[in-house]
């Protein structure tokens, strides 16, 4: 069956054009979805009885159950949603003083391999559509009555490796009559698969980019991430550099500190000799250890002086707060759990 949350408006009005009925019809059902937040063709009560009972014939809601749900004590809150196939999910609300923010996957599994991350190792199923990232969005508003103001693509998942589900799903989730997130209030944070990021330079989309750096030779970051073999430093920094001066956008690098691996002062030398110039923003993360991973976190007297070094030459560098590392829905500790026999938990 279709998903009904798999089309942006333009393109539900042409789908409800071949199938017979007036455009302005696809308006009435995109209100219902995303304003009066329906989950049933039911309830879209200016619509013929007949036109619902073909909707529910032809398009699933694409409602998620929740499968498990885990509350950290600093509020975050870590989803595992049954994506209705028999797969699983996870997706994690994170709570800030500016308000909601969602980080969504956008795969099942991952094949990218970062050797850091708890999503390597699994396997890798399949993409998600548009309308099953747009639904993590719409389940967690559900399921807590908030509205979400934030969404970053940093769940399972590489986000330009299913580039058209992804940006379809940034114009449903920003289109006033979508979900109405502003673009500058949606991130994708991408390992560094060049193609995609010139790919996206060329989209009409204000939403901001991470960039996954970790590393600042080519020889380290190749052994911490796969993609550099194909994609080495001097591309990557080459394609953000074309990004931000073909959109105006500040890029933010994501660098995970592991000690005495990237840590030290050399790395912070060569990070500021790599970045001199650009409009970019550092954002540390304290590695998140996972299970039987070979990285291990920098002291916080040392992430701290990894920061203020950078900033001190003219890079502005923070460090991320950790939130819903008890409940491990911290960067990199997610992975797809097996519904079915949680052969892979
Ligand atoms: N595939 C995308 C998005 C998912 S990962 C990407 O690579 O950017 C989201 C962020 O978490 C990335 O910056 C990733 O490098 C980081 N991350 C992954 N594992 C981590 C870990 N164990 N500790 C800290 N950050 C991690």
């Amino acid at each position: 069956m279709k998903n009904i949350k798999d089309y942006d408006l333009e393109a539900l009005k042409q789908e409800f054009v071949e199938i017979g009925e007036k455009p302005f019809r696809a308006e009435q059902v995109f209100k219902w979805i995303y304003d009066a937040k329906v989950t049933s063709f039911d309830e879209m009560t200016n619509l013929s009885l007949e036109l619902r009972e073909k909707l529910k014939k032809e398009y699933t809601m694409c409602n998620f159950n929740i499968i498990k749900k885990q509350e950290s004590s600093d509020g975050t809150k870590k989803y595992l949603f049954d994506v209705l196939d028999g797969n699983a999910i996870e997706t994690v609300l994170m709570s800030y003083h500016h308000g909601y923010s969602l980080c969504v996957s956008s795969q099942i599994g991952c094949k990218m391999g970062c050797k850091f991350c708890a999503s390597t190792g699994i396997q890798f199923v399949r993409n998600l559509t548009s309308g099953e990232i747009v639904e993590q969005i719409l389940a967690v508003e559900r399921d807590n009555g908030i509205r979400i103001s934030n969404v970053v693509f940093m769940g399972i998942g590489e986000p330009l490796n299913n580039y058209n589900n992804v940006v379809n799903a940034i114009r449903i989730i920003n289109n006033p009559k979508g979900i109405n997130i502003g673009a500058r209030h949606i991130s994708i944070s991408t390992s560094g698969l060049v193609p995609g990021i010139y790919r996206l330079a060329e989209e009409n989309i204000q939403c901001t980019l991470s960039i996954s750096l970790h590393a600042t030779t080519n020889e380290k970051r190749s052994e911490m991430m796969p993609v550099n073999n194909a994609f080495p430093i001097e591309q990557l920094i080459q394609a953000c550099k074309d990004y931000i001066e073909k959109t105006n956008r500040r890029i933010s690098f994501e660098y995970a500190l592991a000690k005495d691996n990237n840590d030290n002062l050399e790395d912070a030398k060569r990070l500021i000799k790599l970045l001199k110039g650009m409009i970019c923003h550092v954002n540390l993360i304290p590695i998140n250890k996972i299970e039987n991973g070979i990285y291990t976190k920098s002291s916080n007297e040392n992430i701290i002086k990894f920061r203020d070094y950078l900033n001190e030459h003219g890079i502005v560098a923070t460090i991320r707060r950790e939130l819903g590392s008890d409940i491990d829905a911290a960067c990199g500790q997610l992975r797809r759990k097996n519904l079915n026999n949680n052969k892979n938990s």
